[in-house]
């Protein structure tokens, strides 16, 4: 078996799938953020994907851009329909967001941060899988050094966040 196709059988054995209109929940391990996690060794290192991406790549193609978003229609993290998840910017991501009343105020051992819309859970764990120095990062997703280094530590964005709807 090519490699390719390997790769599109591991996938998919790690995935509930039912009626094509449903969630199709990932079976595996997930971020602590929720979303599906898939460990994979590529040129012998070690790297975890989100599975969500991960899929759509399989599917659609390497999407190259790093400034683009495999978002979820269903809100559901774990889900990996490709009928469920659309190719979007942050803006359409933190629009999409808004839309369904998903504007964060995050709490965390009694420190309280507010979502300053330049970030979210997906782009934290795709943060925290970039091997670029922090100030390349910093450039990256235009945020600060220290905001990189705080969500590279999981100190922020982590799933322990409580999370309070603010609307
Ligand atoms: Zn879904």
């Amino acid at each position: 078996m090519r490699d390719k196709e390997k790769d599109i059988e591991n996938f998919w054995a790690m995935v509930k799938r039912d009626n094509p209109h449903e969630c199709w929940n990932w079976q595996g391990v997930c971020f602590h953020g929720g979303y599906g996690k898939l460990h994979r060794r590529v040129g012998g290192k070690s790297k975890n994907f989100l599975a969500h991406r991960y899929g759509w790549e399989l599917i659609h193609g390497q999407i190259g851009d790093s400034k683009l978003f495999v978002c979820h229609k269903c809100d559901n993290r774990k889900c990996v329909n490709p009928n469920h998840l659309f190719l979007g910017t942050h803006q359409d991501n933190m629009d999409d967001m808004i839309s369904k009343g998903r504007n964060y105020e995050i709490g965390v051992k009694g420190r309280r941060v507010i979502s300053n819309n330049k970030i979210s859970m997906e782009i934290a764990e795709q943060i925290r899988g970039e091997e670029l120095p922090t100030k390349e990062l910093a450039k990256k997703y235009s945020l600060n050094r220290s905001t990189i280094l705080r969500i590279k530590k999981n100190q922020i964005w982590v799933g322990d966040y409580a999370y309070i709807n603010i609307k």
